[in-house]
Parts: C-alpha cells; sequence; structure tokens
C-alpha cells in the first residue's frame, strides 16, 4: 500500500462515542492521516473503547498481519492492549509525528491462536479459546498433546489462552502471566475432578510453538458445550474435535516507550 497512514477507526456507533470519537477524527487528520470506510484499506486499526473492543477490532477487520493496530482506552485507565487513553491526545500526537527512526516507538508481535473444530472451520483468538460445559452436568474431554493421550478431564472446561490472554479469564483460574516474547499457548483448568477415578495434571501447562494440542470431547450426554473466542461464542453445537496451535500470524501493535508489558501487569495488577 503506498499511503502508510491509511486509518481505520473501530468503535461503537452510539451517539456518546461519536461525539467522544469525534475530536480523535480532527486530530488524525490534522496529523496526516487519511480515514478510510474499509477495515481493509487501512494499514493502521484503531480501537476505541476498552481490552474487550480491541479483541473485537481485531476480530471484525480478520485477523490483520499486514497493518499495525493500536488501542484507545475510553476508561480512566490504560488496559493491557491499550496504549493510548481518549483525553491524553498528547501522547498521540507524540507516536504519529514520530518516525521510526526516532525510534520513539517500537512493533510488538502478538501470538495468536489457531483453532479448528471437528476439521472444519478454523478461528482464530488473541485472547484465547475457552470449552465449557454449557450444562449442569460436568464435562469430559480426551486432552493429547501431539500424538499423545495426556489426561482425561472432567469439569466445567479448559482455557487456552495466549501470552496477551494469560492476563485475562487465564489468570481468573489462577493460570501464569506469560511474557508475549514467548511464542506458546497455556492450558488451564476450570474446576477439574480429582479423585479416585478422574485425575487431572490440576496445574497450569504451557506448549511451545512447535505443539499441537487436541481436545476429544466424550459423547456421553453433554457434548454441546459452549466454545468462546476471546469474547465471542460460537452457537453451541455438537463438537467432537478441537485442534489447537500457534498461528503462523502475529498481532502487530504499537508499543510506547515506557510501556513494556511487564510495565501494563505491574500497573494493571499490583
Ligand atoms: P468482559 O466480560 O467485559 O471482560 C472481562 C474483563 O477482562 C474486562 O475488564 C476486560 O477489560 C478484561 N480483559 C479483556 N482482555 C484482557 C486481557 N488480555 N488482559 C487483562 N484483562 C482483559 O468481556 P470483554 O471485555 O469482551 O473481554 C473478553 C474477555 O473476558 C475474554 O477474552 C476473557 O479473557 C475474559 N473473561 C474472563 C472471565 C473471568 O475472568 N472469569 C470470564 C469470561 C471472560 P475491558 O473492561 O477493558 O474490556
Ligand atoms: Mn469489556
Amino acid at each position: 500500500m503506498s499511503n502508510r497512514r491509511n486509518l481505520y477507526l473501530y468503535h461503537k456507533k452510539d451517539p456518546e462515542m461519536l461525539s467522544k470519537a469525534e475530536n480523535l477524527y480532527d486530530l488524525a487528520e490534522r496529523y496526516g492521516f487519511t480515514i478510510v470506510k474499509e477495515p481493509r484499506d487501512a494499514n493502521i486499526i484503531t480501537s476505541i473503547g476498552g481490552d474487550g473492543t480491541f479483541l473485537q477490532a481485531v476480530r471484525k477487520t480478520g485477523f490483520r498481519d499486514d497493518c499495525l493496530y493500536a488501542g484507545i482506552s475510553t476508561g480512566s485507565n490504560l488496559s493491557m492492549y491499550c496504549d493510548f487513553q481518549i483525553e491524553d491526545t498528547s501522547k498521540m500526537i507524540e507516536a504519529a509525528s514520530s518516525t521510526s527512526d526516532q525510534q520513539q516507538i517500537e512493533v510488538r508481535r502478538y501470538p495468536v491462536i489457531e483453532v479448528r473444530v471437528d476439521g472444519q472451520t478454523t478461528f482464530e483468538c488473541l485472547n484465547e479459546f475457552s470449552l465449557r460445559s454449557a450444562i449442569i452436568k460436568t464435562l469430559v474431554v480426551d486432552v493429547f498433546i501431539d500424538e499423545l493421550h495426556f489426561e482425561t478431564f472432567r469439569g466445567d472446561g479448559l482455557i487456552v489462552a495466549t501470552p496477551t490472554g494469560s492476563t485475562a479469564y487465564n489468570k481468573s483460574v489462577s493460570g501464569s502471566i506469560v511474557d508475549p516474547l514467548l511464542p506458546c499457548m497455556q492450558v488451564s483448568e476450570i474446576a477439574s475432578v480429582n479423585n479416585n477415578r478422574y485425575r487431572t495434571l490440576g496445574a497450569s501447562f504451557i506448549l511451545s510453538n512447535d505443539r499441537n494440542l487436541t481436545l476429544k470431547v466424550a459423547s456421553d450426554g453433554n457434548d454441546h458445550p459452549t466454545m468462546g473466542m476471546d469474547n465471542e461464542a460460537l452457537s453451541i453445537r455438537h463438537v467432537e474435535r478441537v485442534d489447537i496451535k500457534l498461528s503462523e500470524k502475529r498481532i502487530k501493535t504499537i508499543k510506547l516507550k515506557d510501556n513494556s508489558f511487564w510495565e501494563k501487569v505491574k500497573r494493571t495488577f499490583l
């Protein structure tokens, strides 16, 4: 693309958000960006909202790896995917005015997981894939790492998180926080049954980007689990097998100075 400053702004279209965003449209044009109507014409895609909006922006624009994504937070705080705060336009101007040779900004590359359901449809996830019982009965899942039958899980469900997703759902079930510089995926349990008949590892485990994870759902009356891709659910349906691996794709975002992943973790949680 010849014009490297084609910008698409992703946000809700309600009057409150439109009035908040108005200022940003003006600012962008003043700093030499061209606002485009279609995300496919953009080389910078910016979400305005929270982390949830950023996840939606990436999903609705097809997990592009040939553009930069950026998040602008409308809340009072920055969040894990939002490096900018809507009131703090000076930071945005600084980023927009700096050229790469000034080394003001770097590009981060976030790992993404690729999920294949019943050998057919493939989905990508930036936070996590979750498989959960949709009924009160436990869900039984055979977990394979490559060809190895690793364990039979019985409980509420499993979460397979990316490094950037490790601070979200994964963290709520005591998974580890993983540095996004490590291309890997983390498998965490949601309320596993552990007794003399059923045994799972009982700890989260982290797989390298060379591994394939397969989840086979037992067909014992609970084979319509809820499948979550970040903040979107697949409509409840029969599922037998889910294959998960790290995608070749990376989601690129702008990294400002003094805003490393661990600075964000500290700012958000400590
Ligand atoms: P939501 O229910 O509003 O999200 C829950 C919270 O998670 C929000 O505060 C959201 O931030 C935050 N969040 C999202 N991604 C994060 C990340 N990578 N690191 C740290 N916090 C993060 O729904 P949502 O905003 O659409 O977000 C979807 C995510 O919620 C899912 O991908 C899943 O990770 C998470 N979730 C968590 C639980 C749980 O912890 N029990 C259950 C279901 C889903 P914002 O307010 O900035 O959007
Ligand atoms: Mn949210």
